[in-house]
């Protein structure tokens, strides 16, 4: 080995290295980027996890809601939907009983939206 390729040697190593440092320094970068996205990926997560809890709690809640709009429906139809006399016929003015039912079941809605 001469003087000369002793420095071709040379000159080649320092360019593999510089351009190691520079993938090193790109790799590095990228990890940071995936970390960085996976913070994000997991706070999303977690955000849509809460979303799909209160949608899934809505729909339960809606649920009951359709089912007081049927109960309102049977009321003014003349039937009590109390639990004291449910699906006998209102006779007078109707029934406070029946009344509670609805006024609570509409409250229990509006909180829904
Ligand atoms: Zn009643």
């Amino acid at each position: 080995m001469d003087k000369g390729e002793l420095y071709d040697n040379f000159e080649k190593m320092e360019a593999q290295t510089l351009e190691m440092s520079q993938l090193l320094a790109s790799m590095r970068d990228e990890m940071t980027q995936v970390l960085e996205r996976n913070t994000q990926l997991e706070v999303e997560n977690t955000h849509l996890r809460e979303r799909l809890n209160e949608l899934e709690h809505h729909n339960k809640k809606n649920k009951s809601g359709h089912g007081l709009s049927n109960l309102k429906k049977l009321y003014h139809d003349g039937f009590h939907i109390c639990t004291e006399f449910f699906g006998s016929r209102i006779e007078g003015d109707g029934c406070m009983f029946c009344q509670a039912i609805i006024i609570n079941g509409e409250k229990n809605d509006n909180t829904t939206n």
